[in-house]
């Protein structure tokens, strides 16, 4: 505003002298201004895919660097990859060749056992057909993850599910069973499911893909509001104008990136 000063945001550490022994101030060094470490990191990703005698590269050298806090959507036809990609993310496959970082764990050197454990810890996973158990209630199904990681006391963890499918709008549907839900109700409780760990990054495979766009549209804006408070959201979608919502566009053909466009 014009004519009051304004206060540095950033105070710079060269400006705070600190006392040598003899009483004379002396500069401390600079902090290292590097950029915040990317959340995801590919770089050349192949993967090949080998059935009988076949071979199938649905990755073909993929590079993508997601920064935490960003909201991006990947786009591409049917068959383009988008699906291997978001595998090779959340650790459920690997690649056959290239490395891939995550939240600052190193997924290729990882055992099965330290990758579903981190994956639990780490990130939350939203698919097209919810995959909820379907002899588990709502809350049931919302606290799954938590027993799985051993997240939090036992006593806690129906609280914490609790709260998550209120925050879904779900919060009086606690006790129903999946078939007892609507579609749209489905994918709110794998939503809230997703958040049970508390997630660095949410991950979504089309989880617009089995909605009518009405409530697909509701659930971006969960979407959103994850992203709003902090969490790293990718999600993979047909309708462009979901697409839209989000920061940036990665568009995926034939096993590769064709284009990245940030909004
Ligand atoms: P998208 O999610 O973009 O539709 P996918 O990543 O699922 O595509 O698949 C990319 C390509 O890899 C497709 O041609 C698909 O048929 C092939 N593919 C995917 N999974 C396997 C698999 N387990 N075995 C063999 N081929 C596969
Ligand atoms: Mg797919």
């Amino acid at each position: 505003m014009a004519g009051k000063t304004e206060e540095p945001r950033v105070r710079r550490a060269e400006t705070v002298p600190a006392r040598t022994p003899i009483g004379r101030p002396a500069l401390r060094p600079l902090p290292a201004l590097s950029p915040p470490p990317a959340l995801i990191e590919l770089r050349g990703v192949e993967k090949l895919y080998r059935t009988g005698k076949l071979r199938y590269a649905a990755l073909r050298g993929v590079d993508l660097v997601v920064g935490p806090g960003e909201m991006v959507a990947v786009v591409g036809a049917s068959g383009s990859g988008k699906t291997t990609i978001l595998n090779m993310i959340t650790g459920i496959d690997r690649p056959t060749s290239g490395r891939v970082t995550v939240a600052g764990a190193d997924l290729n050197s990882m055992t099965e056992e330290r990758l579903a454990r981190w994956r639990g810890e780490t990130v939350g996973i939203v698919f097209q057909f919810f995959q909820l158990l379907p002899t588990l209630t709502a809350l049931e199904n919302a606290a799954l993850p938590m027993d799985f990681v051993r997240k939090r006391k036992p006593a806690d963890r129906w609280a914490r599910a609790r709260k998550h499918l209120e925050a879904v709008g779900l919060g009086d549907k606690a006790g129903h069973l999946p078939f007892e839900l609507s579609g749209g109700e489905q994918q709110r409780v794998a939503i809230a499911r997703a958040l049970a760990c508390d997630p660095k990054l949410v991950v979504g495979d089309e989880p617009t893909g089995n909605l009518d766009s009405e409530t697909g549209a509701a659930m971006l804006d969960l979407l959103e509001s994850l992203n709003a408070a902090g969490t790293t959201v990718l999600y993979v979608t047909h309708d462009m104008a979901l697409a839209a919502r989000a920061h940036r566009i990665v568009t995926i053909k034939d096993g590769r990136v064709v284009a990245d466009e940030r909004r």
